[in-house]
């Protein structure tokens, strides 16, 4: 058989632990045998990200902004422990901030269903993707615990010295106060990005925040997203027949319990956090949840929401067997190469894409999975599978 040719290259952030075991075996079994396969690799590894001073994290995310499409392992953000552990030099940031930063992208996650691995919400029966705005607001905020009586004001010191206040509080005893911020230039790459995205897989968009209270700070939010509808996507929506519809975050959490799924939720950063770990935890399975940086420019990294499954490495390491779940990293890979595709006007390398959805879909549904999902599968006996047997068995469907 002759393999797939690729004309471009994606770009390829290998990463830690289990999760880079993972990925050899998945290059191994599932993408080599039939793809010419052309990446940029770049070694997110922590021992590598510490040889190169993390430059090595910083040179991926712009070679993304080249090849407008990557796919990234997880990676190990250190802590005290892992500094002591990999004898780091320094307390490196997190690659995911890093390259987020650089490409100015908005995350959007979404559970991958299968029949088998029921929601919680019986009335869910297609994918909800949420997009979480990344910067600012109480991430970004500043505290003060108040002692006692006493006045707190917000102040802005306009560059010529002009002020500006308001009062927050006048306390008659203990509290405490909270001061938070976000830009406009990030409040309309988040729009641009969600946008785009809603085009991208054709998808309604929703967007939620709490405007009618604050009447300023998310009003603003509600403001950006509609001028910028109005602009420079209201047509290109009607054209792929799908909406934008804003509403109340009330409203819209009470409506996504009653919707069938099939949308994006936008979510302000607070939001994002909160609602996307109820989604996933509802859905089944952290393992089952793909995620995607997209830029407003229109550049893609694909990953799985997951982390590098520490636990199950260490057991790799004294030589026990483990079954850890790859499906999120794969949909990583099938995203990518169906993104390359589309840019590039490979058919045969997005329909390859598709096909090793469809081959993962499938293992599952005929009962053959790892031990994560037979644990909460409704699926009579299911077979167990580890790593590498369930992989292989995607390649046998395959
Ligand atoms: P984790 O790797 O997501 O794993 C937490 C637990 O969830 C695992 O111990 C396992 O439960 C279960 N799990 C997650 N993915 C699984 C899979 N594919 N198959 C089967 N079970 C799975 O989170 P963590 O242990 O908190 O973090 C480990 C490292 O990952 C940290 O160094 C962190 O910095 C990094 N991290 C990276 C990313 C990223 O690169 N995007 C995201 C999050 C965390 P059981 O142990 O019960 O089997
Ligand atoms: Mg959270």
């Amino acid at each position: 058989m002759d393999k797939i040719k690729m004309t471009t290259p994606i770009v390829e952030m290998d990463g830690d632990e289990m999760t880079r075991i993972l990925w050899q075996m998945i290059k191994d079994n599932l993408l080599l045998p039939y793809i010419d396969l052309k990446t940029e690799y770049y070694d997110l590894g922590l021992a590598y990200r510490d040889e190169t001073d993390d430059q090595v994290t910083i040179d991926s995310a712009n070679a993304t902004k080249k090849y407008k499409v990557a796919v990234k392992c997880a990676t190990i953000t250190p802590n005290a422990d892992r500094v002591k552990e990999y004898s780091l030099k320094e307390m490196w940031k997190s690659p995911n901030g890093t390259i987020r930063a650089i490409l100015d992208g908005t995350v959007f996650r979404a559970p991958i269903v299968v029949k088998g691995i029921d929601p919680c919400v019986k009335n869910w029966k297609k994918p909800i993707t949420i997009a979480r705005h990344a910067y600012g607001d109480v991430y970004k905020g500043s505290e003060l615990k108040i002692p006692g009586a006493g006045k707190v004001e917000l102040v802005y010191t306009g560059e010529d010295g002009t002020e500006t206040r308001e009062l927050v509080h006048t306390f008659k005893g203990a509290g405490i106060t909270q001061g938070m911020h976000n830009l406009n230039d990030s409040i309309e790459s988040f729009a641009k990005s969600c946008f785009s995205y809603a085009l991208d897989i054709k998808q309604d968009l929703w967007f939620s925040t709490k405007d009618t209270i604050s009447k300023k700070y998310d009003h603003t939010f509600k403001d950006i997203f509609q001028e910028i509808f109005e602009a420079e996507y209201e047509d290109k929506f009607k054209e792929a027949g799908i909406t934008y519809f804003y509403t109340l975050i009330d409203d819209a959490v009470a409506r996504v319990m009653k919707s069938e799924g099939g949308y994006i939720w936008a979510c302000k950063n607070y939001d994002g956090d909160v609602m996307s770990d109820m989604i996933s935890s509802a859905f089944g399975s952290l393992a089952m949840m793909t995620s995607v940086l997209v830029s407003p420019e229109g550049d893609f990294e694909y990953e799985a929401a997951h982390g590098t499954v520490q636990r199950h490495y260490y057991n790799h390491l004294k030589g026990q067997e483990t079954s850890t779940n790859s499906v999120a990293t794969i949909f990583a890979w099938t995203g990518a190469l169906r993104k390359r595709g589309e840019l590039d006007g490979n058919n045969e390398l997005a329909a390859f894409a598709d096909k090793l959805e469809k081959a993962t879909i499938d293992t599952i549904e005929a009962g053959e999975m790892t031990k994560d999902l037979a644990l909460i599968t409704t699926i009579s006996n299911p077979t167990v599978l580890n790593s590498e047997d369930f992989i292989k068995a995607i390649a046998k469907r395959l």
